[in-house]
């Protein structure tokens, strides 16, 4: 299983990276966890333009679903033809939420390029992949993810506050991916984001065998966000996510 980190700018996207969009391979398999905006230009860098079989949206915050709109341009109007409808993991709002955000009607939407299927807390098949959705603790109806191949494990917090959900979800992951969007200063806002000091808490409790900080806001110093997370008690392995970085998991 291979990972990609296609974006990994928190929010909005920064000058070095695409909102957030992470590539996961396996047996020629491509599927994305979130797509925001940016990341369709970048993720041209790693596989080619229609090469995506599945994508998992984790929320509707525009920074991890906008760029299902133009992929819809792609997979519909390409000089090559219409291109087969793909699967798409989504909270149950996603249809209309992203018809209205192309500027289309309801019906019908973006179905004729995606298939979509309203995501719940549970287990599910893409590909050879297996699949976890958990839900996180996020201001609206958010999903982390974890994603298991082959023996081994990534999970991916999506946006979350504190959360034991998280915790129980990257259980002996190998690989978590986690948010990190605060400066660990006190008095931050519940249920929204996490700190790296926070992250590291979480991957330590998980005893995930490494920790990728993402979802990195351009506004702070990415290396704030490292130093809060190295008092998080975390031993593991621990790097800031960056956009083009690939993780092999064997
Ligand atoms: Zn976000
Ligand atoms: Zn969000």
């Amino acid at each position: 299983m291979k990972l990609t980190i296609v974006g990994c700018s928190g929010s909005f996207p920064g000058p070095d990276s695409p909102s957030s969009c992470y590539l996961l391979e396996a047996e020629g398999y491509r599927m994305l966890l979130d797509f925001g905006n940016g990341a369709l230009g970048a993720l041209q860098r790693h596989i080619g333009l229609y090469d995506v079989d599945a994508i998992c949206l984790s929320h509707l915050h525009a920074d991890h679903c906008l760029d299902l709109c133009p992929y819809h341009v792609v997979r519909t109007y390409s000089p090559d033809g219409p291109q087969p409808r793909i699967p798409v993991h989504a909270p149950a709002g996603a249809p209309a939420r992203l018809a209205a955000a192309y500027g289309m009607p309801d019906e019908p939407g973006l179905e004729t390029a995606f298939d979509f299927t309203a995501l719940t807390p549970g287990t599910f098949e893409a590909g050879p992949f297996e699949v976890t959705a958990a839900r996180m603790n996020h201001p609206i109806e958010t999903f982390g993810f974890r994603v298991s191949y082959g023996g081994r494990s990534i999970a991916y917090s999506a946006d979350t506050g504190e959360s034991a959900e998280l915790v129980t979800l990257a259980a002996e992951a190998d690989l978590l991916l986690c948010e990190a969007s605060f400066p660990d200063r006190p008095g931050l806002p519940a249920g929204l984001h996490l700190s790296g000091r926070q992250a590291a808490e979480h991957a330590a409790k998980a005893g995930a065998g490494a920790l990728v900080l993402t979802h990195l806001v351009p506004w702070y110093d990415p290396a704030d966000i490292l130093r809060d997370a190295s008092r998080g008690g975390f031993g593991g392995r621990m790097e800031l996510a960056r956009s083009g970085a690939v993780y092999d998991l064997g």
